[in-house]
């Protein structure tokens, strides 16, 4: 029995099939390669070149191969995107989780592990946020996984789908060894561009937004490393194969960092000055957004293994250094 990976040649979705690898688990991985890269995944994992809203294709997938588990990466995560090209995240999130529904439940595969995220939850009332805060999204990034969770939900009523959701915050860092790691076609996130100032690819980073609700007055987040968040996919594949309830978990450090906080930080890690300018806020950013995991921790018994951001910093940076053109470099 094999596990499928959606979206296993993406950031996150390429840590997850290491680590799938490394427990001695049999994996196909499913990626469309329009942001992922093949030289992610290694040569022997069975790897099918598909977008998940071709039904016909997935379908086929789902014939040749014994299937009975699915963690879903395969989605569009880009918030200033989202704001500018709803209907994309509306396509491919909301459209592409029904259409891997429709095949999953075809061919009797009812357990699914997915990627959500912390922009369900908008603007909270209260950090570190619980699972039971309510969830607003204000972008349409946000908004396509909550309509993703309700879908699931509903299926679950309807046809017994068992879904774990886990809602990451911001994930970064690299495997320790440098062998994979981020590499976005269109840089976005805060780390890996911070990353390429340190390196000298770019000039300085712009750090949007001085005026935030915050201490500091930047916006905070809560940076969660990406092996760790593999290990809690493996644990919440087992806990729903042991016959466990559908559920939802918050992914996070329960630690918040400020973005000038964070450059220092790499500043730090790196060694390098990495100059910073204040630039204006960008779109669709709440104040601040820190997790509470004790619900994984308690439940799924997760425990992550880098709790400071300067050593999720450094595995970034090994990866980086070793790729400083990413996947082209390997
Ligand atoms: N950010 C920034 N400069 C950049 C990229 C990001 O100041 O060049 C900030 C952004 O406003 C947010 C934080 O860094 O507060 C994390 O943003 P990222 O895009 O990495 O993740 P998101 O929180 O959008 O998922």
């Amino acid at each position: 029995m094999a596990t499928l990976v959606l979206g296993g040649a993406g950031y996150i979705g390429s840590h997850m099939v290491d680590r799938l690898v490394e427990d001695g688990r049999d994996v196909v991985v499913v990626d469309n390669l329009l942001t992922g890269h093949r030289k992610a995944v290694p040569e022997n994992v069975p790897f099918y070149e598909v977008d998940i809203r071709d039904k016909d294709a997935l379908d086929k997938v789902f014939e040749a191969e014994d299937i009975d588990q699915v963690v879903h990466f395969a989605a569009s995560s880009i918030v200033p995107e989202s704001m500018e090209n709803p209907l994309k995240y509306f396509d491919n999130n909301t459209g592409g989780m029904i259409a891997l529904l429709e095949v999953m439940l075809k061919h009797q595969v009812k357990n699914i592990v997915f990627s959500s995220t912390a922009a369900t939850y908008g603007t909270p009332e209260e950090n570190p946020i619980p699972e039971t805060a309510p969830q607003r999204p204000i972008n349409p990034y946000g908004e396509s996984k909550l309509q993703m969770e309700h879908i699931m939900r509903w299926a679950d009523e309807a046809y017994g789908l068992k879904w774990v959701a886990l809602r990451y915050f911001n994930v970064a860092g690299a495997k320790a060894d440098g062998s994979i790691g981020e590499d976005h076609p269109t840089e976005t996130h805060l780390v890996p561009i911070i990353l390429q100032v340190a390196l000298g690819e770019r000039e300085k980073i712009m750090m949007f937004g001085d005026d935030y609700n915050t201490s500091d007055g930047f916006n905070v987040r809560d940076y969660v490393h990406v092996m760790d968040l593999a290990d809690a996919h493996i644990l919440a594949l087992d806990y729903l194969a042991e016959g466990n309830p559908s559920n939802q978990f918050n992914l996070g450090s329960a630690t918040g960092y400020s973005v000038k906080q964070m450059v220092e930080a790499a500043r730090n890690a790196t060694g390098e000055p990495i100059p910073a300018e204040v630039g204006p806020r960008r779109a669709g950013d709440p104040d601040s957004l820190v997790a509470s995991s004790d619900k994984a921790r308690k439940v799924l018994n997760w425990t992550p293994k880098y709790d400071d951001v300067e050593t999720i910093i450094k595995t970034a940076w090994t990866w980086v250094q070793k790729h400083p053109h990413g996947y082209e470099d390997r």
